[in-house]
């Protein structure tokens, strides 16, 4: 079987591995996110000895954070674009994979990574048409439509859509440096923290912070739902770890979606609807190696 690597690049960490899928996933390894210089060399020089190791590698794939340039036929594809992370605008990350090791290199973002990771391994399986969320730090959305990741002008951003905000209810002001009370700048685990100001993790079950989230999420997924219709919505990433938000989400969708959708996946089975990734906090790095394998 094809010995793979991938690599989840994410705005604190790298995580970079070596393996054939959810059953064989060798040496994971973590660099921390601070500046091109730094994180490069530190990911190549451990796939450099994973091939003095293992062999030779067939494909790399990586999932990036965005906006970066997934599109195929361009000049800048595999470059990280106007990301608001400092120093690593335009930066032509998988060149520099493709350069220093010498192999083909498969590059989508994290989330339709992830995505393909769940179609391929987990709760995506069977599903040509189906949406991955993450709310962790940030928020992203990807997705598959007819099997393939979603991409046209760049890549969906599905974390940055305008949704309705009312101040009296909520006063925080958001806190995307973009859109200011975007879905991201109201339900980013760094918007719990900063409206709340503690670490989601540390509010009880019961906080008030869970039902306004819960509402966030819910119009974001309504609007997700009603434009790109897809057949399940996988939704990850470390505020997820809050288990109730999940009941919350799905009743606050039916409630939003007011009978509109009579389908048996909202109306009877909505936890079978809206769910955890089946590949946990590995569907990033696994959907990198769907990516290489894809190359
Ligand atoms: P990242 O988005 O940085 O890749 P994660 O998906 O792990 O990483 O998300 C981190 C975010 O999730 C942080 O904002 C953190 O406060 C929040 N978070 C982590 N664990 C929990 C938890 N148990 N409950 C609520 N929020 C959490
Ligand atoms: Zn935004």
């Amino acid at each position: 079987m094809a010995l793979l690597g991938g690599i989840e690049a994410g705005g604190t960490k790298f995580v970079c591995a070596v393996g054939t899928g959810p059953d064989d996933l060798r040496a994971v390894v973590r660099i921390p996110t601070t500046t091109p210089d730094e994180t490069l060399p530190q990911v190549v020089d451990f796939f450099r000895q994973q091939i003095a190791k293992e062999g030779v590698l067939d494909a790399i794939g990586i999932g990036a954070f965005g906006p970066v340039d997934v599109r195929a036929d361009s000049p800048t594809f595999g470059w990280f674009l106007d990301t608001p992370k400092p120093s690593w605008q335009q930066i032509d990350f998988a060149g520099v994979i493709k350069q220093e090791l010498g192999v083909p290199v498969g590059f989508d973002t994290d989330v339709n990574a992830a995505a393909l990771g769940e179609y391929q391994w987990g709760n995506g399986q069977g599903l040509e048409n189906f949406i991955y969320l993450t709310v962790g730090t940030g928020i992203g959305g990807g997705g598959l439509v007819k099997g393939q990741p979603i991409h046209g002008l760049l890549h969906p951003e599905m974390g940055h859509i305008l949704i309705p905000h009312d101040l009296s209810a909520d006063p925080f002001p958001g806190c995307c440096p973009f859109h200011k009370d975007c879905l991201e700048g109201l339900a980013s685990g760094f918007a719990i923290e900063k409206r709340w100001q503690q670490k989601g993790a540390i509010l009880p079950e019961d906080h008030p912070a869970w039902a306004l989230e819960a509402g966030y999420l819910a119009t974001g997924l309504v609007n997700f739902i009603l434009m790109l219709s897809p057949e399940r919505i996988v939704i990850g990433g470390g505020v997820m770890e809050q288990k109730q938000l999940f009941t919350q989400v799905r009743n606050q969708v039916r409630k939003k979606l007011n009978a509109y959708l009579s389908v048996s996946q909202i109306t009877d089975n909505i936890e079978d609807y809206i769910v955890p990734p089946k590949l946990g906090s590995r569907a990033g790095i696994l959907g990198a190696l769907v990516l290489a394998q894809r190359v």
